[in-house]
């Protein structure tokens, strides 16, 4: 188990294999007012590859774009809608094929209303996160062992998550359900950034 910490893009030739698990720490919830400042990956092995954007932020990234762009990669997201609109946003790639936790969990965990990544690391993994450095300031010319502890804890464990969501939503039928949100999720994360972020568009 490691972590790796790359400025700015991912070096040539690293591959996460068919599966890579990504999250992103930004300034803030605004993607059109809030850099992004790191983008993490795995590809659920334990290590995590990072890939960090010291200020002012050169998106450039051709790796990680091409990573991000590939089509027979399936990104590993959990609430993919604000990742993939920050993605976008900033490296100029729709996201695809995606796979999302938290949308999973809410179509076949309809017991409870706690979906959020450190629930299910703890109800479906065992595995008892902190999300105490959540808040920390992720614009920093340097991220503290903290952060990076922190950012990688939250790609590390979605690979067995999926695997158990993927199970519940076999059992209950909805795994069809589940496929088509995720292919809806880059249209949402793109209605976020147009102007529609409040609003449920199929609401009457
Ligand atoms: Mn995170």
């Amino acid at each position: 188990m490691a972590n790796h910490l790359h400025i700015n893009d991912l070096p040539p030739g690293l591959t996460f294999g068919d599966i890579v698990a990504i999250d992103s720490e930004a300034m803030g919830l605004h993607p059109h007012r809030d850099r992004l400042c790191l983008v993490q990956m795995s590809r659920g092995d334990g290590d995590c590859h990072m890939v960090h954007f010291p200020p002012p932020g050169d998106y450039s990234a051709p790796n990680l774009r091409a990573m991000l762009a590939d089509p027979s990669v399936l990104k590993l997201f959990h609430f993919a809608r604000f990742d993939l609109a920050v993605i976008e946003h900033y490296l100029g790639v729709t996201c695809a094929p995606v796979y999302c936790t938290k949308i999973a969990s809410k179509l076949v965990r309809t017991f409870t209303d706690r979906h959020g990544l450190k629930d299910l690391c703890r109800d479906l993994v065992g595995v008892d996160i902190s999300k105490q450095q959540q808040s920390s300031d992720w614009g920093a010319e340097e991220l503290t062992p903290e952060q990076q502890a922190y950012a990688a804890s939250d790609v590390l464990h979605l690979h067995g998550i999926k695997e158990i969501l993927d199970q519940r939503l076999a059992r209950e039928g909805r795994a069809e359900l589940a496929q088509a949100c995720f292919d809806f999720l880059p249209h949402r994360a793109r209605l976020d950034l147009a102007g529609w972020d409040e609003v449920d568009i199929f609401h009457h």
